[in-house]
């Protein structure tokens, strides 16, 4: 690895040039990228090749709707790299879904697997729609109908999608099957993320969360911070938020707010978990809770606590709300929660930030895990998927904060410097082909 101290110094603390406020993901993306690539010192042809998505899949496509109609939705699969081997990553549903956004995070899982060394590059897929205004016959169809339009492109050992944002094992399980149906036998590892009895992984539901607590329990180790002293806010009380919160607890953390699309909740005692959960199961949502105070969404992240985890959508911490956050460490277990403009102003502020391509990795970490078990057919207990997820978390922690201190980077650039030297080794050795 070729770093260049003085200039990853100069990185931090010069301004951003060029920024433009409206600018869309991808380009945050490809910015993220090349403060790293400066460190490194990589070359223009590689900055080129690693810059941009090798595959962008744009379908539009007919469901059938419960009354009869039919309505047409746009979808996305986009492949990021697949120098390292077959590409990686979730489908989300969600009404904002851009080619941009697709884009991003197809590449922000390249750089998570070869943080954690997994022989994967990265892919995202997504659909433009609210699912919670669709029923399950609906949702279903157009889990099968999006399957059937992306299928030339995806397969085991080509593409592998699994949940993200709206997703979950029951539209893996409708994928895996339409997949199955159209090549004429299955196929459980052209997904992850499937129920169990059909070849899902032990611990996979809970292993973002879980993932992103062993990077908080290292944190908490090299910054001498005592967790069950420590509390805890969630923003975003999803698959990995409210995983999150609870292992938070179990280690005794007081974790004082959650919240979700629709608000937060706040008790500065330390909230009843439980008693969170059956709220959100009874109404669909955290906000009402009685034990509580409600608060807003933008709240939520300026709390005092001493640990912030965004566990939302991106774009969630900015320039405007950077300088207000009170938290000592941030855990981003939600994908690019973090600006650029507000990355530099927490460095600054000496908050320590665990960025999402290794906070959230825990979640492709146990997928690969069932890929593996998926290709032998043969399935893991639950002790040693956590005990796996817990080596590689811990032994990627170490390395990523081993590059942060030793060349004076936080830690976003330090492990987008260690996975962009890594995905840049694949790419020299195979070389161009024709
Ligand atoms: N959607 C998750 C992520 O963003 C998991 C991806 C996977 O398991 O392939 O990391």
């Amino acid at each position: 690895m070729q770093l260049k101290q003085a200039e990853a110094v100069a990185n931090l603390s010069a301004p951003i040039d060029g920024i433009d406020e409206d600018r869309d993901l991808f380009q945050v993306a490809v910015e993220q990228f090349a403060i790293a690539a400066d460190v490194l010192g990589l070359d223009d042809d590689m900055r080129e090749i690693l810059s941009h998505c090798q595959r962008e899949l744009i379908v539009n496509f007919p469901v059938e709707m419960d009354d009869g109609s039919v309505d047409v939705f746009t979808g996305y699969r986009v492949q990021h790299n697949s120098g390292p081997g077959p590409t990686k990553g979730g489908i989300r549903y969600h009404q904002s879904v851009t080619l941009s956004e697709v884009k991003a995070l197809a590449m922000w899982m390249t750089w998570k697997c070869a943080v954690v060394g997994l022989p994967y590059g990265g892919a995202k897929g997504g659909v433009q729609v609210n699912p919670k205004l669709l029923s399950q016959a609906e949702l279903q169809n157009l889990t099968r109908r999006y399957t059937t339009e992306i299928q030339p492109f995806i397969g085991p050992n080509q593409d592998i999608p699994a949940p993200d944002v709206n997703t979950n094992p029951q539209i893996m399980a409708w994928l895996m099957d339409t997949y199955s149906m159209n090549i004429g036998y299955s196929v459980p590892g052209v997904t992850t993320g499937k129920p169990i009895v059909l070849g899902g992984s032990e611990g996979r539901s809970e292993a973002t969360g879980r993932g992103c607590v062993f990077t908080i329990e290292n944190t908490a180790r090299v910054l001498g911070l005592d967790l069950a002293k420590a509390r805890t806010v969630v923003q975003g009380f999803g698959n990995a938020g409210s995983v999150a919160a609870r292992l938070m607890a179990e280690l005794g953390s007081p974790v004082v707010a959650v919240s979700d699309s629709r608000g937060g909740v706040y008790n500065p005692d330390g909230l009843d978990l439980t008693g969170v959960n059956a709220h959100k199961l009874r109404t669909g949502t955290v906000v009402g809770f009685s034990e509580a105070e409600s608060i807003t969404n933008e709240e939520v992240l300026v709390l005092p606590t001493e640990v912030l985890i965004p566990a939302a959508l991106e774009n969630q911490i900015t320039a405007d709300n950077a300088g207000m956050i009170q938290a000592q460490v941030i855990a981003e277990a939600a994908n690019g929660p973090t600006t650029p403009e507000a990355d530099h102003i927490l460095y600054d502020r000496g908050i320590f930030v665990i960025p999402d391509i290794l906070a959230n990795a825990g979640g492709v970490t146990v997928s690969y895990f069932e890929w593996v078990q998926a290709l032998q057919a043969f399935p893991w207990t639950e002790h040693e998927v956590n005990e796996r997820l817990r080596q590689i978390m811990n032994r990627s922690f170490e390395a990523v904060y081993g590059t942060s201190t030793n060349y004076a980077v936080h830690m976003r650039t330090a492990a987008l410097v260690r996975a962009i030297d890594r995905v840049a080794e694949f790419t020299r050795l195979r070389g161009i082909y024709p």
